[in-house]
């Protein structure tokens, strides 16, 4: 009698931790990135075909304090080669995410212009601006006259304001995240692709990263262990650029009871049945 009531309380222990594990586990599977659009949308890569390359026509607006980045080594650079080196570097932190495998590149062409019709992805400054914004992004997603949901065209618009290195790396990397497919993200101060952002990193945020690596998986990545487990391990807690980090501890330490009380369970259902086998009980 006193064994069963052990089992069940036991029993019930081990199903409210499950349905708590399992209630919780879509809100931390939810998508912490937002698209650009309602439907997926990706530029047209592949695992196989990663690189997506934008052309860039050499204009740039006149860049401010050039020894801000690049620890100032490249402050005498002239503004087209200083634009130059923004954009890899703004096009490494997207080709830097592991478990993406997008890579973005550019080449230089004098002649290329911003038209969405054309298929070529373009980056020009452009008055279409104005002065109240940096940039925009301006996308096609129909091909012959079809709507589909690859991203055909994304031409990145500059504004022709003087603006310092800085912004301006921030600036490329948040538009390519919009020509990547991702979309503008409010609830998240450490995404490049919020407004809201905290802090003056050009970096994109855990959300973002999730975003890129959703959209363009890895396969040669996809059967390991998701790396935040993996930094979790390492560094309980987690590191603070990284606060999913902390929802793995949380569940580790939710799973933990859950296990004890399944074997525990398990091991008195053994138990019992074998004694009540040998007529013991
Ligand atoms: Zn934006």
């Amino acid at each position: 009698m006193f064994k069963n009531h052990g089992r069940r309380v036991l029993f019930l222990l081990a199903s409210v931790w499950t349905g708590a594990l399992f209630t919780a586990l879509p809100a931390r599977d939810a998508k912490a990135f937002v698209l650009v659009s309602k439907t997926p949308r990706r530029l047209d890569a592949s695992p196989s075909s990663p690189t997506v390359t934008f052309k860039w026509n050499e204009t740039t607006p006149s860049i401010k304090d050039k020894d801000k980045l690049f620890d100032g080594a490249n402050k005498d650079l002239d503004d087209v080669e200083y634009m130059a080196l923004m954009l890899q570097l703004a096009m490494d932190q997207w080709n830097d995410v592991h478990g993406s495998y997008l890579r973005l590149a550019f080449e230089r062409d004098p002649t290329v212009v911003t038209d969405t019709e054309d298929r070529i992805h373009a980056i020009s400054v452009s008055s279409k601006v104005g002065t109240t914004s940096a940039a925009f992004a301006q996308f096609n997603y129909q091909i012959d006259g079809n709507e589909t949901n690859t991203i055909a065209d994304c031409d990145i618009y500059l504004s022709d304001s003087s603006v310092s290195a800085r912004n301006m790396v921030t600036t490329l990397v948040h538009e390519l995240g919009h020509c990547i497919g991702l979309g503008h993200n409010h609830t998240n101060y450490q995404s490049i692709m919020g407004y809201s952002r905290s802090g003056n990193s050009y970096k994109p945020g855990a959300d973002d990263k999730a975003g890129v690596s959703w959209l363009y998986p890895d396969p040669a990545v996809s059967d390991e262990a998701p790396a935040e487990l993996v930094a979790c391990g390492v560094v309980p807690g987690g590191s603070g650029e990284n606060p999913r980090g902390m929802n793995v501890v949380i569940w580790s330490m939710l799973a933990l009871p859950l296990l004890v009380a399944l074997a525990t369970v398990m091991t008195k259902g053994v138990f019992s049945s074998r004694a009540s086998a040998r007529g013991r009980t």
